[in-house]
């Protein structure tokens, strides 16, 4: 068997097209504004932001970078995210994370306004997701597999999916996603025993560990559907947590690296931001279109 691929390059290109359409068609002469806070100077994260900023502008949504220093201390950011939940021309508030080692991550993005997390790591929407609420900002990583996976056609009721890797950002609300999609879920970690069986199980994977290539082709039941979340550099080369070159020729279905998963995420953001902005406009009565019939959240 040979996969198919998931493009997520095309399919995010196709909902960023579509998202720009709804912004354009918006009755309002109000634009959704993104506030990015971006600590400290990690490359890698200046090329996120610039990514989000680049992004945002080409559907029609307004992105204001703010930049600190890393040596900003947490009550001073804390000021930062209580004028911006303050200021009503604010749709959307997140900060690039990592974050320095001596802010206190679950603080700072405790404070963003729920309405606001259009990133929803805080734990209000991460409580809301839990309880499978539509209300839920849902993070942009795991939404984006979901779009993928969903865009495969294949019937997410009742397969076993098996996620590597548990963290808040991706991991976990992975696997609330999919519980809520009616899958059975299996949640592996570093203390794992014996990955590889419990991996040949799954109907679905999510590898999210960044551990480049960990995923081997026999570990993969023939006809599984694979979606590698990691990002990994070998000598400067991009690559996944998958063995892409043995998987492929297991999975029905399986997503690159890169131009699978990562093209997603900023797509997501943008339609969470989007989402956030159809409800402000709804309360403060600006907006004609029904939050749940706009389709706004994409
Ligand atoms: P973290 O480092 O926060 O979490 C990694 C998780 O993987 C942990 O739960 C860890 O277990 C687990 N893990 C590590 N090694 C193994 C192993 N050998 N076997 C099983 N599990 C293991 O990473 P993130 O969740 O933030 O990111 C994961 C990957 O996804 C990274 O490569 C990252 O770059 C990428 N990423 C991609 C995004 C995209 O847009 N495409 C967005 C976000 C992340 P334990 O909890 O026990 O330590």
């Amino acid at each position: 068997m040979t996969a198919q691929i998931i493009n997520g390059k095309e399919i995010s290109a196709a909902f960023r097209k579509t998202l720009a359409q709804k912004i354009a068609d918006f009755p309002s002469e109000d634009m959704p504004v993104l506030a990015v806070i971006l600590v400290g100077d990690d490359d890698a994260s200046k090329i996120y932001v610039r990514n989000k900023q680049k992004a945002a502008a080409e559907v029609g949504i307004g992105c204001e970078v703010m930049e600190f220093s890393s040596t900003i201390g947490e009550q001073a950011l804390l000021n930062v995210i209580d004028e911006l939940n303050a200021n009503h021309h604010i749709d959307g508030i997140i900060v690039q994370l990592p974050l320095p080692k001596h802010l206190d991550r679950l603080k700072i993005l405790s404070r963003i306004a729920p309405s606001k997390d259009v990133d929803g790591f805080s734990p209000y929407n991460t409580g809301l997701l839990s309880y499978n609420s539509p209300d839920a900002f849902i993070s942009a990583t795991p939404k984006g597999i979901l779009h993928l996976l969903l865009s495969t056609g294949i019937e997410l009721e009742g397969k076993h999916a098996v996620i590597i890797g548990r963290s808040n950002i991706v991991g976990r609300p992975v696997s609330t996603l999919l519980l809520n999609q009616n899958c059975t879920v299996t949640i592996t970690h570093s203390r794992t025993q014996d990955l590889p069986s419990i991996v040949k199980t799954a109907d679905i994977i999510i590898a999210a560990c960044g551990q480049p290539c960990l995923i081997k082709g026999d570990w993969i039941k023939e006809g599984a559907v694979v979606i590698d979340v990691g990002i990994n550099r070998i000598d400067g080369k991009l690559c996944g947590d998958v063995d892409f070159a043995e998987a492929v020729n297991k999975a029905s279905f399986i997503t690159p690296v890169p131009g699978g998963v990562g093209p997603m995420t900023v797509a997501m953001l943008l339609a969470n931001t989007f989402a956030a902005f159809c409800r402000h406009q709804q309360s403060s009565h600006h907006c004609n279109c029904d939050h749940h019939h706009c389709n706004c959240q994409g």
